[in-house]
Formats: C-alpha cells, sequence, structure tokens
C-alpha cells in the first residue's frame, strides 16, 4: 500500500475508536489477520477483543527461551479463560546454539551490536515467519508509552514483513488500558503489579521509578532512542 492510501486511511479513521479500527480490521482482513501478542497488558486487551469479535481468534507469540515464568503463566490463564491456543513461534535452534556457544548466555549486555544479534535471533526472525502469508497485523502500540512511539498512527506498513501493521490502541492512555482490563476482568502479567509497565525478556526487563517512561525498564542500560527490539522497526531505521 503506497504513502498516499496510508495517509486516506489513517484521515479516515483518524476519529473513531480503537473498537472500530478494529473492527474494521477484522471485517477487512479476516483469516488474513493476525495478533502479535507480547503477553503485556495492551495485547491482553486485543487478545479479549478478538474472541469478542471472531470465532477464529489468529493470536501468535514468540517465546524467545528468555521469558520470566510469569509470562508463561498469564499464556496458560489465557488460552483457559479464551479457549484458544497461541501460534508460538521460537528461534531457529542452530541460530541460537551457535550464538550462546561463542558468545555466552549473557552477550547482549555488553554491546548494542550483541542486543541486537539476540533479538534479530530470538525476535525477529521468528516473526517473519509468524507474519508469512498474512496480510495485515495487530500492535498493541500505545503513543504513550515512549518517545520514539509518540507519532505511531493507526495505520502503517510494514516494509520489512511487507504487510499492513495496524496499531488500534495508539490514542490509549495507561489509565484507559487497565479500566478495560478490570471492566472485562482481563487475565494479566502479575509483574504489571510489581512495578513492571513493559514485559520483555526475563534478563533485559526490570521495574521501572515513578515519573519514568513506560518503556525506560527494557534495556535499560542503552539509550532511550535505540530501545526497540526490532519488531517494531521499519526498514529505513533499521538502516540507521
Ligand atoms: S530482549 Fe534480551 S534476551 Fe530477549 S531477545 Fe532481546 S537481547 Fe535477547
Amino acid at each position: 500500500m503506497n504513502q498516499k492510501k496510508l495517509d486516506a486511511l489513517n484521515q479516515k479513521f483518524a476519529k473513531v475508536s480503537a473498537e472500530e479500527v478494529f473492527q474494521y480490521a477484522v471485517r477487512k482482513f479476516g483469516k488474513k489477520l493476525t495478533l502479535a501478542s507480547s503477553l503485556g497488558v495492551e495485547d491482553q486487551v486485543l487478545t479479549h477483543m478478538f474472541t469478542n469479535e471472531t470465532d477464529g481468534v489468529d493470536v501468535f507469540l514468540l517465546d524467545t527461551g528468555r521469558l520470566p515464568q510469569e509470562t508463561y503463566n498469564v499464556i496458560e490463564k489465557t488460552m483457559t479463560q479464551y479457549a484458544f491456543t497461541y501460534r508460538v513461534f521460537f528461534p531457529n535452534t542452530t541460530a541460537v546454539e551457535q550464538m550462546v556457544s561463542e558468545h555466552g548466555p549473557n552477550h547482549f549486555y555488553h554491546s548494542l551490536d550483541n542486543r541486537k544479534e539476540c533479538c534479530n535471533i530470538r525476535k525477529v526472525e521468528p516473526l517473519t515467519r509468524a507474519l508469512d502469508g498474512y496480510q495485515a497485523w495487530i500492535t498493541g502500540i500505545r503513543r504513550a508509552q515512549s518517545v520514539d512511539r509518540a507519532m505511531t498512527p493507526f495505520f502503517e506498513w510494514d516494509s520489512v514483513n511487507d504487510l499492513l501493521k495496524i496499531n488500534p490502541l495508539i490514542k490509549w492512555s495507561k489509565d484507559d488500558v487497565w479500566d478495560y482490563v478490570k471492566r472485562h476482568d482481563i487475565p494479566y502479567n502479575v509483574l504489571h503489579d510489581q512495578g513492571y509497565p513493559s514485559i520483555g525478556c526475563a534478563p533485559c526487563t526490570r521495574a521501572i521509578q515513578p515519573g519514568e517512561d513506560d518503556r525506560s525498564g527494557r534495556w535499560w542500560w542503552e539509550e532511550a532512542v535505540k530501545k526497540e527490539c526490532g519488531l517494531h522497526v521499519n526498514l529505513k531505521d533499521k538502516n540507521q
């Protein structure tokens, strides 16, 4: 989809709710639509919406092999509550074995290149497989999560994976998310109650202090502008 069409789409939906964007996505793309879940609270909201909108819920997750136990617990709880199973993608075994054999289990702490290598092997490559054959994917990105997400539109083109990326929750505040979760009794990761607004791999996530932005507990040893794992970075950004 070219930029002109994207701009027109974003303009058309400029004043609608997250639910309406979500419903449009389900109507338009049907079985060619998938939801990427990190098991964070925003993705739990979207999983709930998905189960309300359609019988054939298509939600995938990337099991990096370094997730906290609390995340596995919420995976199981969500499967039970909504009676569905996730499509689960693991990293390529040979690539992980080679990386860990050569550099040890924690080399991502030692340089940005190392960290990107680990994220590429454990997340970005599996994501490519997860999105293969789909026309659109949904994410739980919110503009208020961090400075580098502040301009995110409802609809953007994922030039790396060559499909439409839809972000229904961009305008929601943290309170909007939690109000929705409580109202609908949606299961969530207990780490959120322990000061973790954003949860990824265990060794790369920590609790934040009051006043810090939501993503500051991810890769906390890096500069704020570099804090993406590659899942939400387009080709032009990857080359910077
Ligand atoms: S978040 Fe950390 S452990 Fe997980 S893939 Fe990225 S660098 Fe590796």
